[in-house]
């Protein structure tokens, strides 16, 4: 038989001129971008206190517990895990979740857990599933940086829907429901919050699915800080309070374990009338493959994990960052031109600036620059979230550090708080 050769043209190329993919040109983090251009020069009398990065073990005072680190040895030591696992992870592991993440009003099984690298990458699963490229995903304004990372990277357009800071950061449902158009393809929720340590109730909640319900847009449930919550609020997840609302949820272990560098991430899929049945599942199930699934050594540990973890490592974590929180609330509040809110979970605070009274500072930016300069604090700029006029404040750090930071902040404000407009008003 003849072999048929298609007639090629021939590569010309004769120079190295390597460029790198669109996807990964338009892939940064925003966080990034803008620290590196601040101008962050310590005052050298001062030991610098960064209330800047969001991982709880930097300082030391916020330990694993040790059932989770023993449960990881324990696997490691078995030699069942070395192997891959299937992409959407191990059964054992698998069936944990679904225990782990079920309400009474909103079981799921093993079957409806697909693992991911970290929280991240399962909202990387979750908008990869649902989003086109050209189409939008209504994200949260202030919000994590990420979510817009992502899409970027792909060409999906984003739009933010505004949270209220007066209603302890509830969202403009009028503002959101306007967002929608046919290109809509989902909207991402992230309760408890960074920034904003805000948790929804029950109530807030509902209206949410509601506008999500009348549009017919899928929802992404970004839920890692699910049970982190102060004393006298309640973590509600989103999927208990919908029968047809169409939830992806992602969560992992980061966050309340207190394990970030571990990358143990979970999506699952709540679809009680099979609207992800044709499609989605399938898809989730698709791009698990393209990394083979996460490490396998956690997944061993995670049944233990998940359920031996005592009650009481999880209390000790939010008294330690509630009592940060009560302590950095008090002494802001008394702060002239300042306007904290007092979170309800999560482990940050945003702390609203009076810029009409720092009229040396243009901006978020200017003024927490400056704050580094002059008192070695930093705190990021709410810029970084979208968000302007606000500095976010993280929590998990050691109650010495936290009173420290705050009496410079409260400092660094008498010198630059500017009395005098008060005057024109006479
Ligand atoms: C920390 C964080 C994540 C990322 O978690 P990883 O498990 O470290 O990937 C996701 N969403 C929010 C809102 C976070 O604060």
């Amino acid at each position: 038989m003849d072999v048929i050769v298609e007639p090629k043209s021939r590569r010309t190329i004769r120079e190295w001129n390597v460029k790198a993919a669109k996807m990964a040109k338009n892939s940064s983090n925003p966080i990034r971008a803008l620290v590196d251009e601040m101008k962050l020069t310590p005052n050298p009398d001062k030991e610098m206190i960064a209330l800047s990065i969001g991982d709880p073990t930097v300082f030391g005072n916020l330990p694993p517990s040790t059932v989770a680190s023993e449960a990881v040895v324990e696997a490691t030591r078995s030699n069942k895990f070395n192997g891959y696992a299937p992409c959407v992870g191990y059964e054992s592991a698998r069936v944990a979740v679904a225990e782990y993440t079920s309400w009474p009003s909103a079981p799921i099984t093993a079957k409806d857990v697909v693992f991911a690298s970290g929280c991240s990458g399962a909202l990387d699963l979750a908008i990869s599933v649902l989003v086109n490229p050209g189409q939008n995903i209504l994200l949260p304004r202030p919000g994590f940086s990420l979510y817009k990372t992502f899409a970027d990277a792909v060409g999906i357009h984003v739009r933010y829907y505004d949270l209220i800071p007066e209603k302890s950061w509830e969202v403009d449902l009028d503002q959101m429901e306007s967002l929608m158009d046919n290109d809509t393809a989902a909207i991402l929720i992230n309760n408890p919050s960074n920034p904003c340590g805000s948790v929804f109730s029950i109530k807030h909640i509902r209206e949410i699915l509601a506008v999500a319900e009348k549009n017919k847009v899928p929802v992404i449930a970004d839920e890692i800080y699910a049970h982190f919550v102060f004393p006298g609020h309640e973590y509600i997840s989103m999927a208990s309070q919908t029968t047809t609302v169409p939830i992806l949820a992602c969560g992992g272990l980061t966050k309340r374990f207190l394990v970030p560098g571990w990358r143990m991430g979970w999506v699952t899929i709540h679809d009680r009338h099979g609207v992800f049945e044709k499609e989605v599942r399938a898809g989730l199930t698709g791009l698990s493959q393209r990394t083979l699934g996460p490490n396998t050594l956690v997944q061993g540990a995670l049944a233990k994990i998940l359920t031996q973890t005592p009650s009481h490592f999880f209390d000790s974590t939010l008294q330690a960052i509630h009592r940060n929180a009560r302590i950095c609330f008090e002494a802001l509040s008394n702060v002239c031109g300042l306007r904290p809110v007092m979170p309800q979970g999560a482990m940050y605070m945003m702390v609203g600036i009076d810029m009409d009274r720092f009229p040396e500072f243009k901006n978020d930016k200017e003024f927490t620059e400056c704050l580094v300069t002059e008192q070695s604090v930093f705190c990021l700029p709410a810029q970084c979230f979208e968000y302007p006029d606000y500095f976010r404040i993280v929590l998990t750090v050691p109650e010495d550090k936290i009173s420290e930071a705050c009496d410079r902040i409260a400092e660094f404000c008498n010198v630059h708080y500017c009395r005098e407009m008060m005057d024109t008003f006479y």
